[in-house]
C-alpha cells in the first residue's frame, strides 16, 4: 500500500524472490509513478520538469504486480480487508493475507490561524509544480502593478522550515527569481527578497556546526534571509505575522516544517510512536497478524544507533527497508526466521541551485562544486529508470547551458488549492466506517 520508495522497494524485490505461483502481489498506487521527492524543490524552481522526478511504476515493475490505481482508506485488521477508494471515487474492497504499509507522510501544521489555508507544502508534485506557477505568477502581477502595497506583498517570499527540504526549497527558488527579475523592466530587484526562518537555533543541525554554518553563510551572501529561533504566529493571504512581532506583507509562503505520518495510520488504532507505526526491527505490527509498514509512516528501531533510536524519515532508510522486508515476507511464507533492519546512515547531501551546495557523505564534509556533484551524483544513480536519468541529466545540462525557465504554465487555479487539497488528509474512513464496509462484503459472502 503506497508506491514510494518503501512500497516500490519492497515490490521489486518481491518481484524478484518469488517463484511463478508462490504468491499474488498488488500494489495499491493513488498515481501511476513513484515520486522522487528529494528532487522536487528542482521542480518548484524550473530546473526540472514534473515528469522527469515522476517515475513510472509501469517501466519499473516487472508487469507482475496488479496495480491498483487508487488509495488505501482504511484496514479492517481482523477481517484481513483494506478498503481503496479507486481513483474513480468507487470504493472496494481487497482481501488480503500480507499487507505492507508505506503510505508516506504528510506536511506536519500546527495550530496557527490561517496556516492550511495560505501556506503550500513541498510533499506532492502538483505542490511543486503549483508553487513554480504560483513565484512566477507573483513577478507578473508586481510588474503590471502600480499599486505598491501589493507589488511589496508579492515580492516578498517565505519558507519555513530549516531542514534540508526548507532549505533547498528557498535555495533553489530564490535562485530563480534572481535570474528571473533581470527580465521585469518595472521591479527593482533590490524588492525581491526570500526569508527562510525556522524555530530551532540552527540549520539542518544534522550537518554539524561547521558544515551549517557554510550553508548558512552561502545563504546570506546571496540575499536570503535567514531568521532563527523564529516562526509563524498566523498567516494570512496577504501577509505573514512572525513570532518575533514582524508582520511582513506575502502572498507566498512555503510551509516544510516536518512531516507527520500519513492520517491512515491514526485509523488503525494501533500503537504509534510520534504518530507513526510502532513497529518491530523485522517491521511486523506487533499484535496485528500479516500486517507490516515501515518507511516515513512506521516508527522502525534504528539498531545502527542504539539507544532506542527510530530511523529518521528518509528516502534513503525507506527504501532500504522496503528491500528488507520483501526479505522478511518471503522468509515468513517460506517458515524461515526474520532479519532485522539495520542500516548505517551514509549522510547528507543539500543542493542550494547552481554551482552551491553542501554534502556530508560517509562524514566527510564538502562544499561547493564537489558537494553539488556528490549530491547530483547520489540522486541520479538513486532515480529507478534509464528513462528518468536521462530525463533528469538532459534537465540538469539544458539548465547549464540555457539558464533558468520562467514560464507560468497555468496549473493555478482560481482558487488556490490548500495544503488540504494537495495531500488528500481528509481521504479517510474511521474504525466504525471500515467495519461497515467490510461488514457488507461478508454479507455478500
Ligand atoms: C522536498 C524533500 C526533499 C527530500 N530530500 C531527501 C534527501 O535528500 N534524502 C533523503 O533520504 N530523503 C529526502 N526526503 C525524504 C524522503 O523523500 C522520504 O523520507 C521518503 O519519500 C519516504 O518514503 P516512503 O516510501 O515512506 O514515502 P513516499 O516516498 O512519500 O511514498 C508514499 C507513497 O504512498 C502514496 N500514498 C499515500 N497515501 C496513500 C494511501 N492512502 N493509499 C495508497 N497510497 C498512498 C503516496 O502517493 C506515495 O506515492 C525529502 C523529502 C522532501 C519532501
Amino acid at each position: 500500500m503506497g508506491a514510494g520508495f518503501a512500497g516500490v522497494g519492497c515490490v521489486r524485490r518481491l518481484e524478484r524472490q518469488l517463484a511463478p505461483g508462490e504468491a499474488e502481489i498488488a500494489l495499491v498506487a493513488p498515481f501511476s509513478y513513484q515520486l522522487y521527492l528529494p528532487l522536487l524543490p528542482q521542480v518548484a524552481s524550473g530546473v526540472l520538469t514534473p515528469q522527469s522526478v515522476a517515475v513510472s511504476l509501469r517501466r519499473s515493475q516487472k508487469h507482475r504486480t496488479r496495480i491498483i490505481p487508487g488509495g488505501a482508506i482504511g484496514v479492517d485488521t481482523k477481517a484481513k480487508v483494506c478498503v481503496i477508494r479507486k481513483i474513480t471515487g468507487e470504493i472496494v474492497n481487497e482481501r488480503y493475507d500480507q499487507i505492507v504499509l508505506s503510505p508516506g507522510s504528510i506536511t506536519r501544521t500546527f495550530d496557527i490561524p490561517g496556516l492550511v489555508d495560505n501556506a503550500r507544502g513541498m510533499k506532492t508534485l502538483a505542490e511543486a509544480a503549483y508553487i513554480r506557477d504560483h513565484v512566477i505568477a507573483q513577478l507578473d502581477l508586481a510588474d503590471a502593478s502600480h499599486d505598491e502595497a501589493e507589488r511589496a506583498s508579492r515580492l516578498q517570499f517565505v519558507v519555513v522550515g530549516g531542514g534540508y527540504a526548507g532549505t533547498e526549497t528557498a535555495a533553489c527558488l530564490q535562485r530563480l527569481t534572481t535570474n528571473a527579475v533581470k527580465h521585469y523592466p518595472h521591479i527593482d530587484p533590490k524588492l525581491v527578497k526570500w526569508h527562510l526562518i525556522d524555530i530551532a537555533p540552527k540549520l539542518m543541525p544534522e550537518l554539524g556546526d561547521k558544515l551549517g554554518n557554510s550553508a548558512l553563510k552561502i545563504l546570506r551572501e546571496r540575499g536570503i534571509e535567514v531568521s532563527l529561533g523564529v516562526s509563524i504566529a498566523e498567516a494570512g493571504a496577504d501577509k505573514v505575522t512572525f513570532t518575533d512581532g514582524r508582520v511582513l506583507p506575502c502572498r507566498t509562503l512555503i510551509w516544510t516544517a516536518g512531516v507527520a505520518a500519513s492520517p491512515l495510520i491514526g485509523t488503525l488504532g494501533a500503537e504509534t510512536v510520534r504518530g507513526r507505526l510502532a513497529v518491530t526491527p523485522e517491521m511486523n505490527v506487533p499484535g496485528l497478524d500479516g500486517v507490516y509498514a515501515l518507511g516515513d509512516a512506521a516508527a522502525v528501531p534504528d539498531l545502527a544507533k542504539g539507544d532506542g533510536a527510530v530511523c529518521p524519515p528518509t528516502a534513503q532508510h525507506s527504501m532500504r527497508q522496503g528491500r528488507r522486508l520483501a526479505d522478511n515476507i518471503v522468509a515468513s511464507l517460506r517458515h524461515q526466521p526474520l532479519q532485522p533492519y539495520v542500516h548505517k546512515d551514509l549522510g547528507l547531501v543539500v543542493d542550494l541551485g547552481g554551482r552551491d551546495a553542501v554534502s556530508k557523505p560517509l562524514g566527510i564534509e564538502l562544499r561547493g562544486l564537489s558537494a553539488q556533484a556528490v549530491a547530483r551524483g547520489y540522486h541520479w544513480s538513486a532515480l529507478r529508470t534509464n528513462v528518468a536519468k536521462t530525463r533528469v541529466m538532459t534537465n540538469w545540462l539544458i539548465n547549464a547551458v540555457a539558464g533558468d525557465d520562467f514560464v507560468r504554465t497555468g496549473f493555478q487555479s482560481q482558487k488556490p488549492a490548500t495544503l488540504r487539497d494537495f495531500e488528500y488528509t481528509d481521504a479517510y474512513l474511521t474504525p466504525e466506517q471500515v467495519r461497515e464496509h467490510t461488514a457488507s462484503m461478508t454479507a455478500r459472502g
